[in-house]
């Protein structure tokens, strides 16, 4: 229709087909799904194990240049590809996508089910609570918290035996150590199984953790944006015996288990990743874990179905999976490696597998390639490049753009001098790809205001800069028929020969690997680290986590830490202000800058438009 609906009125407008009938015409068998309603399902791990020998699809990576904060339509563009290859032209294929998070559905930027004619529906399922990933998240991170300062309390105020005599307790006559506590004592070295042999010396040993508070680093979660928690007091009631101290809460999706569910393998990986997680030193500045507080088994049970995907559907009922979707700074922002690897399957070797990394392709695909691949073990086989004409006048010099406020004329008239300065930003955007050896098509995402004009410079440009192919998109206003020609650009590339490799050695120090990343990447000169920065790199190679790749904390609306810098800026030097780990999840993240990892309400927030009609139970203004 012109114009083109609401994405909400878009989304009531089509029917979902039933998931159990979607689910077998993409080949699972009726004990393979869980099904939530009538339009979700969650798919379980065991098809990884049936369809072991069947040969993986092709794998597409959508990532996009540096982007106006409004968005330049990743998530739309994937959804319009899966569209055109399935229901236009025959391939059977899958679209990988990050569940949302409550916080910006509420808050400025509204939800991320895509847009216009290329949507997951129903979008007011998807944008809210889904299959409550995140709600387990947020259980299982916060009994991590509590855990955590219960035992600080509990060793404080107990003598050694008291402590023992709790912590391994006489059940039916029998002194017995569990499972969780025979392996923290052999990895104290005290290889001792009976209770009754334990030394007063080994005792105390096996039994305080000596947690410095000082240095925790494991946070409360909730998925609201709430400024107000973003610094806190906690322990003030008496009962907590003058054990106060300063913490935080962050937004859920900010949490190390978000990031680990986007990483995971399997359910025992999952396990031994939550019993890595590192949340606090001990006063011999030694990484205390999850394990060590003995909780690993209890946050695998809070976990034990979120791990499964869950199976939505495109306006077009093509097969969708939600899965994960951890912050894009201080983890990878990415969804899950378990949807992408069982939609690889299902596909088959003609299929095609379509996934999006969050922020600019100098964040989101360089995290998707040396974080997410290595865990997987996955080789892309295309990365699709978007790009819209308004970003690329923003590059080129125009006027800032601000969520919320009209554009200004420079974005609504032609102006094909703003749209070739600005196509630096793009050329290079391609380079980084091209640093990783896999071919680029370039999607131009087409707005009603784009000049034809504008659009063949574009596509002109990008072929010049050494994309494979660059196509107008118009999933937006048409839905897949308006991304037919980005999948036949796409299937061309898929078939290109592959030289897929990392950007670095995991064994290089972790300095070295920052460097590469600030000057191959982002284009830096060199980079410059704090004390504090430094200190940390240090403590974290001692304690033996120097192997890990990196995650860069850093913004996204610009190549270098400057957001004002548009274009492809030059000679700055990155400044690396902290570094910090996620040993579970198994990432060092420095960052550059302060990251906020609670986001806060504007004054007129999305809620403002949201509402429910209590007679035919529909859900307004979400989009
Ligand atoms: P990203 O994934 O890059 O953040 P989205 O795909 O979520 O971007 O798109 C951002 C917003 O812009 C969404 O609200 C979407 O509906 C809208 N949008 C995307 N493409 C178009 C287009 N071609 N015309 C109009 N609006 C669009």
């Amino acid at each position: 229709l012109s114009p083109v609906p609401s994405d909400i009125e878009i989304s009531r407008g089509q029917s979902p087909k039933a998931v159990d009938r979607l689910a077998k015409e993409i080949g699972l068998l009726a004990d393979e799904i869980e099904i939530y309603g009538q339009t979700k399902a969650k798919v379980r791990l065991s098809l990884l194990e049936r369809l072991k020998d069947q040969t993986d699809g092709k794998y597409v990576l959508v990532a996009g240049i540096t982007p106006t904060p409004l968005g330049e339509g990743k998530s739309t563009v994937t959804i319009g590809l899966v569209q055109a290859l399935t229901a236009h032209l025959n391939v059977n294929s899958f679209a990988c996508l990050r569940q949302p998070s409550q916080g910006p559905t509420f808050g400025v930027k509204g939800g991320a089910a895509g847009g216009g004619y290329a949507q997951v529906i129903p979008m007011e399922e998807f944008n809210l609570h889904l299959t409550g990933d995140i709600h387990a998240i947020t259980a299982a991170n916060n009994l991590l918290a509590a855990a955590i300062d219960a035992r600080i309390l509990h060793e404080s105020t107990q003598s050694d035996k008291a402590l023992y005599n709790r912590l391994v307790p006489v059940v039916n006559g029998v002194r017995e150590f569990s499972s969780i506590q025979l392996a923290r004592l052999k990895r104290l070295g005290i290889n001792k199984t009976d209770p009754g042999t334990l030394t007063a010396d080994e005792i105390n040993k096996f039994i305080r953790l000596d947690i410095d508070p000082s240095t925790i680093t494991w946070q409360r979660v909730l998925d609201t944006n709430d400024r107000f928690l973003r610094k806190i007091t906690i322990g003030q009631a008496n009962t907590e015996k003058g054990f106060f101290r300063q913490a935080q809460f962050d937004i859920a999706v900010a949490s190390e288990i978000m990031a680990i569910l986007a990483l995971t393998t399997s359910l025992a990986d999952m396990k031994e990743r939550l019993g890595k997680m590192v949340v606090a030193n001990d006063k011999n500045g030694q990484p205390v874990t999850a394990e060590d507080l003995g909780v690993t088994g209890a946050l695998a049970v809070l976990m034990k179905d979120a791990i499964k995907p869950t199976l939505m559907q495109t306006l077009e009922g093509t097969p969708v999976f939600v899965h994960a979707g951890p912050f894009a700074n201080i983890a990878h922002g990415n969804s899950s490696v378990l949807a992408d690897k069982i939609a690889l399957k299902l596909v088959g070797e003609e299929g095609f597998v379509v996934t999006e990394a969050g922020f600019g392709a100098d964040i989101g695909m360089e995290k998707f390639f040396n974080i997410k691949c290595r865990a997987s073990g996955l080789v892309p086989s295309v990365v699709v490049l978007v790009a819209t004409v308004r970003a690329l006048k923003m590059h080129g010099g125009g006027p800032n753009v601000t969520a919320g406020a009209p554009l200004k004329k420079e974005y609504t008239e032609e102006n094909l001098q703003l749209v070739a300065d600005g196509c630096c930003n793009l050329q290079k955007q391609i380079q980084i790809a091209q640093l990783f050896g896999v071919p680029v098509v370039v999607a131009l995402n087409v707005f009603k205001t784009d000049s034809h004009a504008e659009v063949d410079l574009v596509c002109e440009i990008a072929k010049q800069s050494g994309a494979f192919d660059a196509v107008p998109c118009n999933h937006w206003s048409a839905g897949g028929r308006g991304a037919v020609e980005l999948a036949q650009a796409v299937r061309k590339a898929a078939s290109q020969e592959n030289h897929f490799k990392y950007l670095y050695n995991l064994e290089l120090p972790i300095i070295e690997k920052i460097r590469i990343i600030a000057q191959k990447v982002y284009g830096a000169e060199d980079i410059e680290l704090s004390p504090a920065a430094q200190s940390q790199i240090s403590r974290y190679s001692k304690q033996g986590f120097g192997n890990l790749p990196i995650c860069m904390a850093k913004t996204h609306l610009s190549l270098s830490h400057q957001s004002e810098r548009k274009g492809v800026p030059t000679g700055f030097i990155l400044p690396i202000s902290d570094v910090r780990a996620s040993i579970g999840a198994g990432f060092i993240y420095p960052l550059v800058g302060t990251m906020s990892t609670m986001p806060g309400l504007p004054t007129r927030p999305c809620f403002y438009d949201i509402d429910l009609d209590p007679d035919t139970e529909q859900v307004k203004g979400l989009f």
